[in-house]
């Protein structure tokens, strides 16, 4: 098998794994002297094949490592994506993934990107920092969590300095908070190994069982009514009963444990807010905290956790449905893990803010739809 192949195979391997990759999520590269051949943006690396690979040159990509980009972030993010597309080779169609840089900076040929249920449930947890180091010592670092793009760039680029000059070697861990990990290696069984450790090395000692139980379709009164005002605006609605749902629906307290995103990711497909009805509230209340809530963030809510009852999920269409539901009920699942590892770290507004406003983000996000 040659390089490409290998990087394809490893790619789904782990796109078509929902405890690694959910939805558009995660990226994959390969890389040699001269060449990077990084996924494409809003590829999905379940189905993703040698032509959804951007190749990329590595000097072009070297040269942007160091140059001096503006301070405004959007003019900055602006320029950054300019310079990257310079540096496609081929083809000129696709747009390669925003954490290219990033890949090239870690000095093995394989890169596998992904945002694992086990690994986010420690990164978006208290003890994230003291855990890593504990479980890992030197062998990983720890990457606060930085806004996506350039700036997160230049603090990898440091701290994968530093790492260099103490062990001679590039990392071939690195755990992002509130995001997930890169595992670097020259081969792709060495990065399956790495993958297999760092399950087991955060298994280690702790709880990491959910509860068990199907995904259930589901109508209350609530969701009806849901439905009906859905429907008059060209949007569709379903309603959902998950074993996790049911924990976290059972009041405001335990709603308040996922009523912020953990991750860009989950941002990206269930949107920064989400709406809690409480369980006696009748229609035309219903009515107007969706309204009162619309007016408020300017966009519709996509998860609506009704108390007591499940989750309420509304969106362009059946497919995004689905992959809102798989996208929150992952978040469900790494906020009760984090519970093994001090509990919830949820993003802060001012991380939250950049990401709402994030164009890179959006177009993502427009692929993956128009797919
Ligand atoms: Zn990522």
């Amino acid at each position: 098998m040659n390089h490409l192949e290998s990087l394809v195979q490893i790619s789904q391997y782990y796109g078509t794994n929902p405890a690694y990759v959910i939805a558009g999520g995660g990226n994959t590269s390969y890389k040699n002297s001269e060449k990077l051949y990084i996924k494409a943006s809003g590829i999905s690396l379940s189905t993703i094949d040698t032509d959804g690979f951007v190749v990329m040159s590595r000097q072009h990509l070297g040269e942007m490592e160091d140059k001096a980009y503006s301070d405004d972030p959007v003019s900055r993010e602006d320029e950054v994506k300019k310079d990257l597309k310079k540096a496609i080779i081929s083809p000129e169609h696709l747009r390669p993934s925003v954490e290219t840089s990033l890949h090239n900076l870690i000095d093995y040929a394989y890169i596998v990107h992904t945002h694992p249920t086990n690994v986010n449930a420690l990164m978006c947890s208290n003890d994230a920092a003291s855990e890593v180091e504990g479980r890992f010592g030197s062998e990983a670092i720890f990457v606060e969590y930085t806004d996506p793009g350039f700036i997160l760039f230049k603090k990898l680029q440091s701290q994968v300095k530093e790492y260099v000059e103490r062990n001679h070697e590039s990392p071939k861990l690195i755990f992002l908070q509130n995001h997930g990990i890169f595992v670097g290696a020259n081969t792709a069984r060495e990065i399956k190994a790495i993958y297999d450790s760092v399950e087991s090395r955060i298994r280690a000692n702790r709880d990491l069982h959910l509860p068990q139980g199907e995904i259930e379709k589901i109508s209350s009164e609530a969701s009806i009514v849901i439905a009906d005002y859905c429907k008059e605006r060209g949007l569709v609605s379903s309603a959902f009963k998950t074993p996790l749902s049911e924990h976290f629906a059972v009041d405001r307290e335990h709603y308040e444990k996922i009523s912020k995103p953990f991750t860009p990711d989950i941002i990206v497909y269930c949107k920064s807010r989400y709406l809690f009805l409480e369980k006696e509230i009748g229609k035309d209340e219903i009515l107007n905290r969706i309204e009162e809530f619309e007016k408020k963030n300017t966009y519709y809510p996509k998860v609506i956790v009704q108390e007591k009852v499940g989750l309420i999920l509304v969106e362009e269409n059946e497919r995004s449905i689905q992959t809102v539901l798989e996208v929150f009920n992952d978040m469900m699942k790494i906020s009760y893990l984090s519970e093994q590892f001090g509990g919830q770290h949820f993003m802060t507004p001012e991380q939250i803010a950049f990401i709402d406003n994030w164009e890179v983000e959006n177009y993502r996000r427009s692929v993956a739809k128009a797919v």
